[in-house]
């Protein structure tokens, strides 16, 4: 089945500076139906109606907590419905958090594997299952370079261990799934300039990170989403169970 016969789900692909919205706008480039999933659902709206407009392919936006099983199955439904057969999800939705270890309540903890982890888990068990059936799959997991340099950019540990605890999902999901024709991969970003952190990488902090990434700049939110789109293609095929790194060299390893 050709790419412009199917769905890509994009999970958190609602705020306007996101890495989501841009990787939802790189995939519809390259020929993809795209469905927007989103806590916030005038944002999910909002790039559908975009996607749609400047790519000419059929998008969708919903409303959906990730960490909400029936919310899942609300927004999964509609896509169904409205949108050609999924054939590629990016777990993109994401919350990070800063709290030090030391500091860190049970309740923090669990916001950010519910959104990180969890969310991805509901969105991903619902849509694997067709796609293996099919014979035809892409997932890719949104980690960090958090996760293998053990946090120190922005995130702290509850974060590290959930974008962690993403590797080890899609390395052992690559496993099962590779014979079905489906791939799962992750994409580890540097610091991208987005609004995740919330204005707080700013000033002298945001001009000391900078002078530890090679390339000489922030990462950008199209460079992450084209490299998403990448892993997603037909012909990427033979690439699974990797994790790729889009850092500007800050952590080469
Ligand atoms: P962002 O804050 O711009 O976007 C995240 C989106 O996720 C928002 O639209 C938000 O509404 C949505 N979201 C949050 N909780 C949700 C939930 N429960 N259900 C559905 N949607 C929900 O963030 P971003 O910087 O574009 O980050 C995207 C992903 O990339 C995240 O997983 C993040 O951890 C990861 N990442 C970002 C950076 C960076 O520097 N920006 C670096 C490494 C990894």
């Amino acid at each position: 089945m050709p790419i412009s016969a199917m769905t890509a789900v994009v999970t958190g692909a609602g705020s306007r500076r996101g890495i989501g919205r841009a990787t939802a706008h790189a995939l519809a480039a390259a020929g993809w139906n795209v469905a927007v999933l989103d806590l916030d659902e005038a944002g999910a709206k909002e790039t559908a109606d975009e996607v749609a407009a400047a790519h000419g392919v059929a998008a969708l936006g919903a409303a959906c907590d990730v960490t909400d099983d029936a919310s899942v199955d609300t927004a999964l439904a509609t896509v169904t419905e409205a949108l050609p057969p999924v054939g590629a999800v990016v777990n993109n939705a994401g919350i990070t958090s800063p709290v030090p270890f030391l500091e860190v309540s049970d309740a923090e903890w669990e916001r950010v594997f519910a959104v990180n982890v969890r969310g991805a888990y509901h969105v991903t068990r619902r849509l694997a299952p067709g796609m293996a059936e099919r014979g035809f799959g892409r997932i890719v997991f949104l980690s960090s370079v958090s996760a293998e340099r053990g946090g120190g950019v922005f995130g702290g540990v509850a974060y590290s261990a959930a974008k962690a605890a993403q590797l080890g999902f899609a390395r052992a999901l690559a496993r099962e799934l590779g014979p079905s024709g489906v791939t799962v991969n992750s994409v580890a970003p540097g610091l991208i300039d987005t609004d995740i952190t919330g204005g707080a990488l700013e000033g002298e902090r945001k001009a000391a990170l900078l002078a530890g990434i090679p390339v000489g700049r922030n990462g950008r939110v199209e460079d992450v989403a084209d490299l998403i789109t990448y892993l997603c293609r037909e012909e990427t095929g033979y690439v699974t169970g990797a994790t790729y790194d889009v850092n500007g060299g800050s952590h080469i390893h």
